[in-house]
């Protein structure tokens, strides 16, 4: 789950770390009077979107009057904002940040992240911030900087200190740069994170370190244990399709072919892909519906593949372990009818009654093609897709 800036901002000023003053707003009134009750003479707006990019797309407008400040959100509010992160489609805005302009001698990068590699937590660091810094990875990656979290030991300030003297900082900003960065460490344990990303981490014209950007993601297996943030979940920022998996208890996730997939267990539902893509055909979905397959959850699949308008043909690929395939084959049955499944059906059973399973599909008197193995499974849905 990914937080707006304005959120991730007030987690930021939990943990210490400095930010602009800012406020968000809803409306363009709100937007006006956020810029009054801050006060001074200039303010950015800025689109609340769970992407990066917004600068250069237009989403972050300097304005230098209240009623500018509302225009600019009045803008904003309500459109789709497309950036290099967001698709061709774009997100939605439904909020703005009102905030102070923070005059910019330097702008730097600093993020934390899980490295899944060496299995620590891994902070990267850059004196070139504030631009693309997957650019920077790919095209100077000797100016990135990385160091790596001893998870008993902590993050060590000597550690921080090397970042900063790297980054070419000076004075008081060294001892800052290792609050800042114990802060982000103790921000991204604690809320079990899986990335905080500071991007522009400023230097201001006296000298201060300041986040002038804040990205958090955390880890929707532990929200579980972070009541408090899971009401921050904004789900218009979401793939819809994805969401509504969610709320089946399904794990779904859009991919860009025409084939849907059904699956059941998430090994199975990769090599499910893998052998569409090995006989040429382009997969729309991962879906895992779970070692609990009932037949309402065949069903809500069913629903899900079929509201992706580009599906032509669906793959159902069960292995009945703990469940037995004469239930599903029922649950695919029922849910064939109830949904009106308009697209060819390529079903493949095995396990636990299969026979029997295979039966009930076979003199149920629906177009499902059957097949005997997944090899044989994928290509009937590549044709079937292709057909
Ligand atoms: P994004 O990463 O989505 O482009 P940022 O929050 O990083 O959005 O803003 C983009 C740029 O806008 C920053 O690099 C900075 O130059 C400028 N900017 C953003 N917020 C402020 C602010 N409060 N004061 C001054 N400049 C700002
Ligand atoms: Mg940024």
């Amino acid at each position: 789950m990914n937080l707006h800036e304005f959120q991730a901002k007030r987690l930021f000023a939990e943990y210490g770390l400095s930010v602009p003053r800012g406020l968000p707003a809803f409306s363009a009134a709100e937007a006006r009077d956020a810029a009054v009750a801050l006060g001074g003479e200039r303010w950015v707006v800025k689109a609340q979107v769970h992407a990066g990019g917004r600068g250069k797309a237009g989403g972050v407008k300097l304005v230098d009057s209240a009623e500018a400040a509302g225009e600019a959100a009045k803008h904003m509010l309500g459109s789709r904002l497309v950036t290099h992160q967001t698709g061709p489609q774009g997100l939605p805005v439904g909020a703005v940040l009102v905030e102070e302009v923070r005059p910019i001698q330097r702008e730097l990068y600093l993020s934390c992240l899980v490295d899944r590699a060496s299995e620590r937590v891994l902070f990267m660091a850059s004196a070139d911030g504030g631009m693309d810094i997957e650019e920077v990875a790919a095209k100077t990656p000797d100016r990135i900087l990385t160091c790596k979290v001893d998870p008993a030991a902590g993050l060590q300030a000597y550690q921080c200190r090397e970042i900063a003297f790297a980054m070419g900082l000076e004075g008081p900003q060294i001892n800052a740069l290792v609050s800042i960065m114990q802060a982000m460490y103790r921000l991204f344990m604690d809320k079990d994170a899986s990335q905080v990303e500071i991007n522009p981490l400023i230097v201001t014209e006296d000298g201060a370190l300041l986040a002038l950007d804040a990205k958090v993601n955390l880890d929707d297996n532990a929200l579980f244990a972070h009541p408090d943030l899971v009401g921050l979940r904004d789900a218009s920022q979401e793939d819809a399709k994805e969401h509504a998996a969610n709320q089946h208890g399904l794990n779904y996730i859009t991919l860009g072919g025409n084939i849907g997939c059904m699956v059941n267990g998430a090994g199975l539902a990769m090599a499910t892909m893998d052998l569409v893509k090995l006989h040429g055909g382009q997969p729309a979905n991962f879906l895992d519906v779970g070692g609990g397959a009932t037949q309402e959850k065949v069903a809500e699949a069913f629903k899900l593949i079929l509201s992706d308008a580009s599906v032509k043909a669906i793959l159902v690929n069960i292995f009945g372990g703990i469940v037995r395939c004469n239930l599903i084959a029922e649950g695919i049955i029922a849910a064939v009818r109830e949904v009106q499944v308009g697209v060819p059906v390529v079903v493949r059973l095995e396990g636990t009654n299969a026979p029997e399973g295979r039966q009930l599909l076979a003199e149920s008197g629906l177009a499902i093609i059957a097949a005997e193995d997944l090899d044989e499974a994928a290509q009937k849905a590549v044709d079937a897709a292709g057909a």
